[in-house]
């Protein structure tokens, strides 16, 4: 039932338009266009704080659960200029950019999903289509969706790579942004009356632990900037991190022990510091019982693949599906090696990740 040709040629279409996160005016009006050519009425609903568009709604009204089907469309940097190219069963970016197959080939899937049951005239449920922007930079999108638009029996993110494996759990995070400040001071004059910010910084991340904690908890220092010029001792550094956890203690303990670090070493070089944290999403875990798992397990089985369960380091419009009380798991449609130049989509996993979709619906209708 899968039209592999066209899936591929969706998909090469959508990640030729450009649609960096916030910037997702282009390709919002393509899918409208597309969702219009299926007989949907798409509309715009929840836009970010300077974003071009909002998130992407149509639904598509059936018999039986309403379920929400869901992809981002928004791509990290560098995504512009994207050329998709075929190697043998993978599609690769051309240049140096990335390929953007995260997360359009959850895109694509959806759309080939679409056309499928509209084509055989298959029964399905209530779909509600979700096409969030601004994903990358924090859930940003899926953040802003009017909370009436998130009632639904359960929900499917297509955001990951392999198609046997359901992420059902993810975790928390909170990311942190840490400002030293010193005292600035000729360096070759009086270096003694200057505090050096970016050595009370070092020290600072020297005695923190970060990298992987434990089982479910991670944390890291991502970003350092600080300093003007060799001949002046440095009066501010700023440094940004963050902390994950499925365990949401164990994710604001890890970031107490960083907080708790920089301030005594700020204190014991008489430095001040100013630390803002902000959360970024909330853990989620879908139980195995619920039958949501059931249904993609046996669609997973249909299609030939081995069905597994995972937990996933990363967060996802899933964290925010879940929050709202919509049981959302997270499945994979080929993408790899995400965020890099070496990206590539997968093509036999894309229609595979679209059988599953189509099975998974098909259970739902009986
Ligand atoms: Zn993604
Ligand atoms: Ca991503």
């Amino acid at each position: 039932m899968i039209n592999k040709k066209r899936l591929v040629n969706t998909f090469k279409k959508l990640v030729k338009i450009d649609s960096l996160s916030l910037k997702e005016g282009k390709i919002v009006k393509h899918l409208k266009k597309e969702l219009k050519t299926l007989g949907l009425r798409p509309y715009e609903a929840g836009k970010p704080k300077d974003g071009e568009v909002g998130n992407l709604i149509a639904d598509f009204p059936g018999k039986g659960p309403r379920i929400i089907l869901n992809a981002h469309v928004d791509t990290v940097s560098p995504g512009k200029n994207i050329k998709p190219v075929e190697r043998g069963n993978r599609i690769y970016p051309a240049g140096k950019t990335i390929l953007g197959a995260d997360d359009k080939t959850g895109v694509a899937v959806i759309l080939e999903v679409l056309k499928v049951i509209k084509k055989n005239k298959l029964p399905h449920p209530a779909i509600r289509v979700i096409f969030t922007v601004a994903e990358e930079i924090g859930i940003v999108g899926a953040k802003v969706l009017p909370k009436n638009l998130l009632k639904a029996d359960f929900g499917i993110t297509l955001d990951h790579g392999s198609v046997q494996k359901i992420i059902n759990q993810a975790p928390s995070q909170v990311n942190f942004t840490a400002t030293i400040f010193g005292r600035s001071a000729h360096a070759g004059i009086h270096p003694e009356d200057g505090i050096n910010a970016i050595k009370v910084a070092a020290i600072a991340i020297s005695k923190m632990k970060f990298g992987r904690i434990d089982k479910e908890t991670t944390s890291n220092i991502g970003v350092i900037k600080g300093g003007k010029a060799t001949n002046i001792v440095p009066d501010k550094v700023e440094i940004k991190g963050e902390a994950r956890s499925h365990d949401r203690v164990k994710m604001w303990c890890q970031l107490r022990h960083m907080q708790i670090v920089l301030m005594r070493t700020c204190a014991k070089y008489k430095a001040k510091v100013k630390i803002t944290a902000n959360k970024v999403y909330n853990s989620f875990e879908v139980k195995k019982k619920c039958k949501v798992v059931k249904l993609a397990f046996s669609a997973i089985k249909k299609a030939g693949y081995k069905p597994r369960l995972m937990p996933s380091g990363g967060g996802s419009d899933a964290n925010i599906f879940n929050a709202a009380g919509v049981p959302t798991l997270n499945m994979g449609v080929g993408m790899h090696r995400v965020h890099t130049a070496r990206e590539y989509a997968d093509v036999n996993e894309m229609v595979a990740g679209a059988e599953i979709v189509i099975n998974l619906i098909a259970e739902c209708a009986k």
